[in-house]
């Protein structure tokens, strides 16, 4: 137990868990300490001390410190041997995120390597080579990864569990562009979108996450929520960096509390205008949803036939959207 316990604590570095949430800190001198504001508490001067050396905290303000365990029984209010069960969720996570980190990196380069993916991206009005990489888009040809992950030691059983190939070997993505999902800092699943006459969509076959960004959209108070991943891909080059997506008109619950964590946020819903209304029922229902939880809801019309990514696509402007945003359909 004791050595399982050191283990989990060399695997899980206190300062790498906190800075995965949020915790800003600097260096103090150039010791192993860091300081910044206390998680625990509020409070307005840093007096949170991490020593990297140890793996502890203490805290001057509150008075409370320890090794990892003790902040996760402290923050999560839970009690040891919960925090421990909670730790080695988080483990297990990282592990699955290093592996997706690695692949995503794998797509990164095959996408530059590909022109039928660059291509593909053009034809969907994705251009900006900067956002490009900073949604860490790749191209998965199909049938290289597995022989490129094994380089690194991972085990057909292992991709297999993660999802990555099926049990007969086959690679879940084949000619598909790659999304990363990122959450806390750490890939947690893969969208690939085919761009051939494959089906659409494809995630692994695992927890999708959050929405889509959102350490980044949260902060707006004003919000736009489209379906898909290249609807939020165009309008973050046409400068609408408040747009996030839930991968589809439905929201898991961790999804709708993080909609939901600003009272009187305004929604907008930029849903697909299908011709047999779907994406315009499912906005109006999430949009009545939305107002009974004390949020501001708007229905965002575009032409018909079209969503976001379509409509930048032929041609519509940043002027045209924000038009479309303006012409809001209040509930
Ligand atoms: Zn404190």
């Amino acid at each position: 137990m004791h050595k399982d316990l050191e283990q989990l604590k060399q695997q899980l570095p206190l300062l790498e868990y906190l800075q995965r949430r949020q915790w800003t800190a600097r260096q103090v001198g150039d010791g192993d300490e860091f300081v910044g504001l206390c998680p625990l508490h509020f409070e307005t001067r840093p007096s949170f001390f991490v020593n990297v050396r140890k793996n502890v905290f203490y805290c001057h303000g509150c008075h409370r410190g320890g090794d990892l365990i003790r902040f996760v029984e402290l923050s999560e209010r839970l009690s040891f041997r919960e925090s421990l069960a909670r730790l080695d969720l988080d483990r297990a996570a990282g592990d699955d995120a290093a592996v997706l980190a690695r692949t995503v990196a794998f797509f990164q380069l095959q996408l530059q390597r590909c022109s039928e993916a660059a291509h593909y991206l053009e034809k969907r009005g994705l251009h900006h080579a900067d956002l490009i990489t900073e949604l860490g888009l790749g191209y998965a040809p199909g049938g290289n990864l597995r022989r490129h992950l094994a380089d690194y030691g991972y085990s057909f059983e292992r991709l297999a569990q993660i999802g990555l190939i099926n049990p007969h070997g086959r690679e879940a993505f084949c000619r598909r562009v790659i999304f990363p999902c990122v959450q806390e800092g750490q890939v947690i699943n893969l969208y690939g979108r085919s761009i051939g006459a494959a089906f659409p969509h494809r995630l692994l076959p695992r927890a999708k996450g959050g929405l889509f960004a959102w350490d980044s959209v949260s902060a707006f108070s004003s919000v736009i929520l489209v379906e898909g991943l290249f609807d939020l891909a165009v309008l973050w080059q046409a400068g609408f960096r408040n747009a996030t997506c839930a991968i589809g008109t439905h929201l898991t619950p961790a999804q709708w509390s993080q909609l939901c964590d600003q009272p009187g946020r305004i929604v907008h819903l930029a849903f697909d205008q299908d011709a047999n209304q779907a994406g315009q029922q499912a906005a109006r229902l999430l949009a009545r949803r939305l107002q009974s939880a004390g949020l501001k809801a708007r229905i965002v019309h575009l032409p018909p036939g079209q969503d976001p990514n379509t409509y930048f696509a032929a041609g519509a402007t940043a002027s045209d959207f924000l038009h479309c945003i303006d012409r809001a359909e209040s509930l």
